[in-house]
């Protein structure tokens, strides 16, 4: 099967250009203007951007988490994913303390193969390490094509790691040639704010919000940021929300080391007043919380300086009933929320359209860094000869409105009701198949592959 998509605009992270994509198999074989292929298929694309699949490095499917699991599947979450332009996730194997990381594996493993639409990888998180551990991390990288290695620094009790592990861990890491993740907040922290304000009743979803206070996020950073500077251990901290988080970045960063910043597109668009709206505010419940509008400036700007590298989501959705798990105490609310299936429109609409980052700059933190720290990059992120043919045709006029009547998450509500959006997903392909088409998922379950990644020392 071969497709060729006619005078389009093809955006990567650092092209802009009118040219056909021709697509043989699963991959682009070539890209140019007026390409004289004979293809099985046509597409014209006047008119319409023509970018590289999102990668989305941040997600949470069917996790096991604070008593119930979230609420996509792998296969809803993919197909909602593809509607929204994300052809690739990076989902989250949780080690559970006392068990090995295969076990862990062997349990994800079973829940996405056969299930997933669009392409995913695993991210391993590390909750316990020690000896046996250690000798797993080689096997990780090297037979499983894991190569990162997410750490928790709150979640005290459940999944956090103390400094000692995290130190541990980031020698083995480093000598394996992979990457350290972090959750990074004070756990012990966040610990003593949450039990203080349950003493006191202060049980709603606002004293979730001030239990994380900006300094327990922008601590943790610089304290991991540390222990990587000594170990020599690449880091990627995951969902940055703050001024006080970035500074302590780029600060370190004047040492020269690698450090990636990771937000979430809602960190970028919403802020914590959401939170003084009573139980409502539970929609929003994550970790860490919404912070404050100034935090969005510095977001974006970071965008811009390349200190933040990366736009994800962290989707991790719950069902209202699940929510309400936590009616009368904010502890006990599930964290996580959905995002999966607009992170690029929302990032194009707000970001690109109303002109805070340039189109480069969105492909470069939505498709093409993602995939790039996490070894899948020229394979994904990209569109040039030899890459995946996973591409989105977008229409950057088309204005739309999100609710969870239209979504395709496995949720039953809206982070984002009635907001009014500019540029929409007209077509997508994955591995040179249509995925997307008339509003329309053209795929069957267990098309998604699990996508082996590369070695990161010496590449980021
Ligand atoms: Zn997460």
């Amino acid at each position: 099967m071969s497709l060729l998509i006619k005078n389009g605009r093809v955006i990567t992270a650092t092209d802009d250009y009118i040219a056909d994509v021709f697509v043989e198999g699963e991959t682009v074989v070539a890209v140019g203007k007026n390409l004289a292929a004979k293809a099985d298929r046509e597409i014209d694309a006047t008119g319409m951007l023509v970018m590289p699949g999102g990668v989305d490095p941040h997600v949470h499917l069917d996790m096991p988490f604070m008593g119930t699991f979230s609420s996509d599947t792998h296969e809803t979450g993919t197909r909602a994913a593809l509607f929204g332009g994300t052809t690739t996730v990076i989902d989250f194997v949780l080690q559970q303390q006392g068990h090995s990381l295969k076990e862990a594996l062997n349990e994800w493993n079973g829940r996405a193969e056969g299930t997933a639409v669009g392409d995913y990888s695993f991210h391993m998180a590390v909750t316990d390490f020690n000896d046996k551990t250690r000798a797993e991390i080689k096997e990780m990288i090297e037979k499983e094509g894991i190569t990162s290695f997410k750490t928790f620094m709150a979640y005290k009790g459940a999944l956090m790691i103390d400094d000692r592990q995290m130190t541990a861990l980031m020698q083995e890491v480093k000598l394996q040639g992979g990457l350290v993740t972090v959750h990074a907040t004070n756990g012990d922290m966040i610990d003593y704010l949450v039990s203080r304000h349950r003493a006191e009743g202060k049980l709603s979803p606002l004293y979730h919000y001030l239990s994380q206070p900006e300094v327990t996020e922008a601590e943790a950073s610089g304290r991991f940021a540390d222990i990587a500077d000594y170990t020599g251990c690449p880091g990627y901290i995951v969902h940055l929300t703050c001024e006080g988080a970035l500074n302590a970045v780029r600060n370190a960063t004047r040492r020269n080391q690698k450090i990636f910043v990771e937000t979430c597109i809602q960190y970028l668009l919403l802020d914590a007043s959401l939170y003084e709206r009573d139980f409502e505010g539970a929609k929003w419940v994550m970790s860490p919380p919404l912070r404050e509008k100034k935090d969005q400036l510095t977001l974006w700007a970071g965008i811009n300086q390349g200190l933040v590298n990366v736009v994800a989501t962290d989707h991790c959705p719950f069902m209202w009933k699940q929510k309400l798990m936590g009616k009368d105490d904010f502890s006990k609310i599930p964290n996580g929320h959905p995002a999966i299936e607009h992170r690029m429109e929302l990032l194009y609409s707000e970001g690109v359209h109303k002109g805070k980052i340039s189109l480069n700059k969105y492909v470069e933190v939505a498709c093409t860094n993602p995939a790039k720290i996490f070894g899948m990059f020229p394979r994904k992120g990209t569109i040039a000869p030899g890459s995946d043919a996973d591409i989105v045709i977008f229409d950057p006029q088309q204005e739309h409105t999100l609710s969870a009547n239209t979504h395709h998450m496995n949720v039953d509500y809206s982070a984002y009701e009635g907001r009014k959006i500019t540029g929409k997903v007209k077509t997508v392909l994955l591995r040179g198949a249509l995925a997307i088409d008339n509003d329309k998922c053209q795929l069957e379950k267990g098309y998604g592959k699990f996508i082996r990644r590369d070695k990161v020392s010496g590449k980021i």
